[in-house]
């Protein structure tokens, strides 16, 4: 009965290179845990929800907590391709940009490019008016914190000040020099909208130093519209509304990718029959849309 006797872990370079902390993760064997984590978590976030995957299957240098976001989505990326063995894609529901069309989009995981860090540069200056801040690259506890500071201000750029925030080491101004930390978050809420985007920006950018390259585009099936988005962004994947797995088409997909494990017999049919009750009309819909191949794995 036990599919997974071995229990080998692979080893995997983080794209950070040992930045701050050394390079090497671990990541150990997927078994069944991960269907009872796909859609029986109590993560509030998509971010949360990866964590809880990422927390049970990888064995990391540092606290997760401590970990470089592009890090932690690359570990996410590797997860998802093991999952996906016998196919590189998958869809997901994004709605356009301008008229909030919902828009399947086909998502292929063999595109994306991966950039291992080569600079020992761990900070960004950014010069705004007479200020110049100082900003450390993304952690996973950012990620964690952000969603719940702006649970009683939810307006964007609220969003967007609170976002900045996490990762501001130091602000300087050219009259009075270094700036106490306590005056951080009144310095953030004096910028334009203009000038926090900007900030924000800037920081998205330099997050991409290292770690996968997904800045992605669609094209919405009712306007035309070409929406650029980005798989792995940290602050849509933080955001409380957006709980990844929602939706039945999701449920769905997932429960096909697993029987094609099954059919490679990489998962045991037990694993698949303890299927929550709630999912279970997911995983009849998954069954009824599957080939059924009797020899090989499905192309
Ligand atoms: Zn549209």
């Amino acid at each position: 009965m036990p599919q997974f006797s071995h229990n080998f872990s692979k080893y995997i370079y983080l794209p950070s290179g040992g930045l701050s902390y050394p390079p090497d993760a671990w990541l150990k064997p997927l078994t069944s845990e991960l269907i009872y984590l796909y859609y029986d978590n109590f993560a509030n976030t998509n971010f949360e929800y990866m964590l809880q995957i990422l927390q049970e299957f990888t064995k990391l240098p540092i606290d997760i907590a401590e970990l470089y976001t592009p890090d932690f989505y690359y570990l996410w990326y590797i997860i998802k391709s093991q999952e996906m063995i016998n196919k590189s894609y998958e869809y997901k529901e994004l709605n356009c940009s301008k008229c909030k069309t919902e828009n399947k989009v086909l998502i292929d995981f063999t595109q994306f490019k991966i950039r291992m860090n080569n600079t020992n540069i761990n900070m960004l200056k950014v010069v705004i008016d007479e200020y110049t801040f100082t900003i450390r690259l993304r952690k996973v506890k950012d990620n964690l914190r952000f969603p719940y500071q702006t649970l009683s201000n939810n307006n964007s750029i609220n969003q967007f000040q609170q976002y900045c925030l996490q990762q501001v080491v130091n602000v300087k101004t050219d009259l009075y020099g270094e700036v106490e930390r306590i005056y951080f978050n009144s310095i953030i809420n004096s910028l334009s909208l203009q000038q926090i985007l900007d900030l924000y920006n800037n920081i998205v950018e330099y997050n991409k130093i290292f770690g996968i390259y997904d800045n992605l585009e669609f094209i919405c099936k009712k306007c035309g519209e070409i929406n650029i988005y980005s798989l792995f962004n940290d602050l849509s994947n933080s955001n409380i509304t957006m709980i990844m797995g929602s939706s039945d088409f999701d449920k769905k997909e997932h429960y096909k990718s697993l029987l094609s494990l099954l059919q490679m017999k990489l998962f045991s049919i037990e694993n698949l029959m303890s299927v929550q009750y709630k999912n279970f009309g997911n995983f009849s819909d998954a069954m009824n849309e599957i080939e059924l191949i009797p020899n090989g794995p499905m192309m």
